[in-house]
């Protein structure tokens, strides 16, 4: 039988049904996505190398004797570390692995055992160690051990690396030998313009480097590495290109120029406009003025005031006879904007609304009746907007804060059977390169500047044994008259080790500050509860509000001039800005205090100097993406980020723009995909669409 890409990986020489069957666990079901299971890296066993001759950063391989493995609690956490101490005649060096890869994996281990290391060396407090590499025990049947370069592949149960290295070597032989069997969906045109091999050269070289292959392999800049990642983005910017141009082509209101009304609210405010709010507001106008919808992206530092940009929109809106509906990710913040906009927009005859998720039946279906009427120009709400119940009049802009707790779906939710205008505003801003891959289907305008007069906030980190020196300023400046937040990490809603934290934190405040009201706001609360809490806190009544992160976003009480967030270690550092810009908000000046826990990582330390170093949230996300790479900086599934098997979106970005615009031009030669050459690629689009928008 002649074997190809889609070929059932059983039929594969070497796979019996108990190997298949670990390899479908591994998502692997045919020979071509076999091949797909590409190397997290490679070895160099050109220069194995002796544990004395080791330097920082390098990434190595060598050969060792384990000298003891064990496990070790870290700090008072109740998470494990475990470490595996190996030694040659030159000398000694740690393995630490802070997550298991799987389970037995440190069981497999003994001690004189000879084993294979291969990882990149770190260093840490003046040390040399390996963090999570690979290591293999040294077998008798592993002929491999020549020099060249050896594809690691990540760790799995039940599969050995020497027989994974066999397998891909028969479904090498079988496929990309016969040619025909690996399809090829690029276009000549593409492949020469853009410099890149056939996907079967690729995959080949890939799988098997080439002896005299160098560092560009262990870095993934080589040709074959090239080619894969290329493919990988293009999908995505195919796919945005396509979604956009579909969008453009779709009819929604053309508003009102010259409001008035827009005019009207920027005069009546207390303060000037920044000029990029004024740029910004612009750049949305025009927009809204064209029959087709807007997809616009808002970012802009916390604090920078988007909000009145979408208010200043929504009056454009009423203006020309539409409605709007603004959504907040939390019932705090939707309140919170509600009674900025019945205080702002409301005197100007703007009727605004509420509708959240916890009002009663009666409440519900009035306001509900209203809009449909419609009474009410601007509706502010949490997810409760577009549940199928609520039926608009005539609703023209749907304004989304927060973006990133949003996914595609909500979004396509709102269209409904019009199509109004969509604002999107987000204050964890992105580097533009990135905006442009998770947003290439939105147009974005950035708020670079702050109102005049906010005095920076002064951000240091200390160790959780400073507590009290903490604590004591803390009551210092509420003795002056302000209010603090505590905060607490809630990674999971339903963490309860976590949740204890926070209370017993309060419980113990309390008896700190027996003087003091002190309030509680979690995720688990009602949300009467929470409004409760939140409104004391506006007005005074609450000293310091312990809290975990619904806090997070947008909430603006500006008599708090301090924060201080414990076991700083545990959030992104977008997140720890995020969580910052919640004072500073006033006049006073603030204060934001990063408790590490004990035992943190030097990696910590680090990430708390740059909190403490800047408060320019570009720079800080510039950061975040570096160290936590795009998946985690924006939540796989709220990013609609695909995951790529090899590309990197750091790393990669040239790469990136090539696939740009390769895509964009692909689409305006043949913007249906319907010419021959391009039928295979549209074929591939469809699939990769699932990974894409699923
Ligand atoms: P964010 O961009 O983080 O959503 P907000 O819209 O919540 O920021 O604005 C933060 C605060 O700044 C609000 O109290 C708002 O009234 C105020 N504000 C907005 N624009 C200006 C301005 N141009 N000058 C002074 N204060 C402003
Ligand atoms: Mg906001």
């Amino acid at each position: 039988m002649d074997l190809t890409a889609d070929t059932h990986i059983q039929y594969l020489k070497g796979v019996g049904p108990k190997l298949g069957d670990v390899l479908r666990k591994r998502g692997v079901g045919t020979v071509g996505e076999l091949l797909e299971w590409f190397p997290r890296g490679y070895e160099d066993r050109r220069k194995a190398r002796s544990i004395a001759s080791l330097e920082a950063d390098q990434i190595v391989s060598i050969e060792a004797t384990i000298i003891n493995v064990r496990s070790v609690q870290m700090g008072r956490s109740h998470r494990k570390m475990y470490e595996v101490i190996i030694g040659d005649t030159t000398g000694k060096i740690a393995c630490k692995y802070f997550r298991v890869p799987y389970r037995g994996y440190f069981e497999r281990f003994s001690t004189h055992q000879k084993v294979r290391v291969a990882g990149k060396v770190t260093l840490y407090r003046s040390r040399l160690e390996f963090h999570h590499p690979d290591i293999q025990p040294i077998f008798e049947d592993d002929v491999t051990a020549e020099d060249k370069l050896i594809p690691i592949y990540t760790e799995t149960e039940g599969l050995s690396p020497f027989k994974l290295r066999k397998l891909m070597e028969v479904a090498i032989e079988e496929l990309v030998a016969k040619q025909k069997a690996i399809r090829e969906v690029f276009p000549q045109w593409i492949r020469e313009k853009y410099n890149l091999l056939t996907r079967a050269e690729a995959l080949k070289l890939i799988h098997q480097p080439p002896p005299q292959a160098g560092e560009e392999f262990l870095n993934f800049i080589s040709p074959a590495q090239r080619r894969i990642i290329f493919e990988e983005f293009f999908w995505l910017e195919l796919y945005m290109t396509i979604e956009k141009m579909g969008i453009k082509r779709e009819s929604a209101p053309a508003f009102l120029k010259g409001s008035a009304l827009a005019k009207k609210l920027e005069n009546s405010l207390p303060f000037q406009l920044t000029g990029a709010q004024k740029r910004v507001f612009e750049e949305i106008y025009q927009d809204l003025c064209i029959p087709h919808p807007m997809h616009r992206l808002v970012q802009g530092d916390v604090g920078s005031g988007k909000t009145l940009v979408a208010f200043m929109s929504a009056c454009v809106a009423k203006e020309s006879g539409y409605q709007t509906a603004l959504m907040a990710p939390t019932e705090i913040l939707a309140e919170q904007h509600f009674k900025n906009a019945e205080k702002f927009l409301a005197p100007l005859g703007v009727r605004v609304g509420l509708l959240i998720g916890h009002l009663k039946a009666k409440e519900h279906r009035e306001i509900c009746e209203q809009l449909a009427n419609p009474e009410i120009d601007l509706v502010i709400g949490t997810h409760a907007l577009i549940e199928d119940t609520v039926e608009f009049k005539n609703l023209g802009l749907v304004v989304i804060d927060e973006q990133h707790r949003f996914g595609v779906e909500q979004r396509n939710k709102l269209k409904k059977n019009i199509y109004p205008h969509f604002l999107v505003m987000t204050a964890t801003p992105i580097p533009r390169t990135l905006a442009m891959t998770v947003y290439g289907d939105l147009d974005i305008s950035t708020v670079d500047e702050l109102p005049p007069g906010r005095t920076p906030i002064v951000t240091r980190k200390t160790f959780a044994s400073k507590r009290d020196q903490v604590f004591s300023f803390m009551k210092e400046q509420i003795d002056k008259g302000r209010q603090a937040y505590v905060i607490y990490p809630l990674v999971e809603e339903s963490e309860k080790i976590d949740l204890k934290d926070a209370v017993s934190e309060f419980e113990s405040l309390k008896k700190r500050f027996p003087d003091l009201n002190i309030g509680l706001l979690h995720g688990k609360m009602k949300s009467d509860e929470k409004d409760a809490i939140m409104n004391e806190f506006r007005e005074n009544k609450i000293h310091v509000l312990v809290s975990t992160t619904v806090i997070e976003v947008g909430v603006d009480v500006p008599n708090a001039n301090i924060m201080i967030i414990e076991h700083a270690e545990r959030f992104g550092l977008s997140q720890l800005h995020q969580l910052r810009g919640r004072v500073g908000r006033g006049e006073f000046k603030s204060y934001c205090v990063l408790v590490l826990g004990y035992a943190v990582s030097e990696d910590s330390i680090h990430r708390a100097d740059v909190i403490e170093s800047t408060n320019d949230g570009f720079k800080i996300a510039e950061a975040d993406l570096e160290i936590r790479g795009p998946g985690e900086f924006l939540g796989r599934r709220q990013s609609g980020l695909p995951g790529f098997k090899m590309a990197n979106l750091v790393r990669d970005i040239s790469i990136l723009k090539d696939a740009r615009s390769a895509a964009i031009e692909l689409v305006s030669i043949d913007p249906e995909l319907v010419k021959v050459e391009n039928s295979l690629m549209k074929a591939a689009l469809r699939e990769h669409q699932k990974s894409i928008v699923g």
